[in-house]
């Protein structure tokens, strides 16, 4: 399946909570279409009419936490049951081991980092080929990090604008199982991360039932 490229915010709404696609601008309540209340309050989910939200059935309760678990990491259909199929095969649960496969993605990485704002915009700046991992290029946003990983914007790009901007920048906010100087332009991957790492409301479990009918 195509990769969205809609308006991202929809998603939030269509889903009812925040899958922060849009960096900074969503942590901004002001800015945030989840965020904003007044006297029009949260815009009801496309589709939905206000205040209007039919008690959901179980599988349509696992299809919505796919389909956001999906939506806040940019992946396809495809994609993403491959690595659920790829977590199965692994020892422990699968759900778990799945949203750990997920996290370890390149794109994933560098947005823990702190060098790019979303996932989105991550991607972006790989495929653009602007990095090294462990010297030598990689501009595939799902290839698969691992522990020791080196990650390190290409010398040659360093002076563009963004680069040269990042440097000066203080990074908030960076996954604890990872590093960055932003001096140096260099990170790593401490560890690979554990379920504790992911701060996002995801009930994994939903998933693996969906998928396991
Ligand atoms: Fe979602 Fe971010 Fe848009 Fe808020 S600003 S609705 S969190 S994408």
């Amino acid at each position: 399946m195509a990769r969205y490229t809609g308006p991202v915010c929809r998603l939030c709404r269509r889903e009812g909570c925040k899958l922060f696609l849009k960096g900074e601008r969503c942590n901004q309540d002001d800015k945030c279409a989840l965020g904003r209340t007044g006297a029009k309050g949260v815009r009801p989910a496309p589709g939905m009419h206000k205040n209007v939200r039919k008690k959901e059935s179980s599988y349509a309760n696992q299809l919505r936490e796919k389909q956001k678990t999906k939506r806040i990491y940019g992946l396809g259909e495809k994609q993403f049951h491959k690595y659920y199929e790829m977590a199965e095969r692994m020892r422990g649960a699968t759900g778990e081991n799945m949203l750990i496969l997920i996290e370890r993605r390149l794109d994933n990485v560098i947005y823990k980092m702190g060098i790019a704002d979303s996932r989105a915009q991550a991607r972006q700046l790989i495929t653009h080929g602007h990095f090294v991992v462990n010297g030598k290029k990689v501009n595939i946003p799902s290839y698969l990090t691992k522990a020791g990983d080196e990650i390190m914007v290409k010398a040659e790009k360093q002076d563009i604008p963004y680069f040269k901007e990042l440097k000066a920048a203080k990074i908030e906010n960076m996954a604890a199982w990872v590093d960055f100087d932003a001096e140096k332009l260099t990170g790593h991957v401490k560890a690979l991360p554990t379920r504790q790492d992911i701060n996002m409301d995801i009930a994994e479990h939903k998933i693996v039932e969906l998928y396991s009918k």
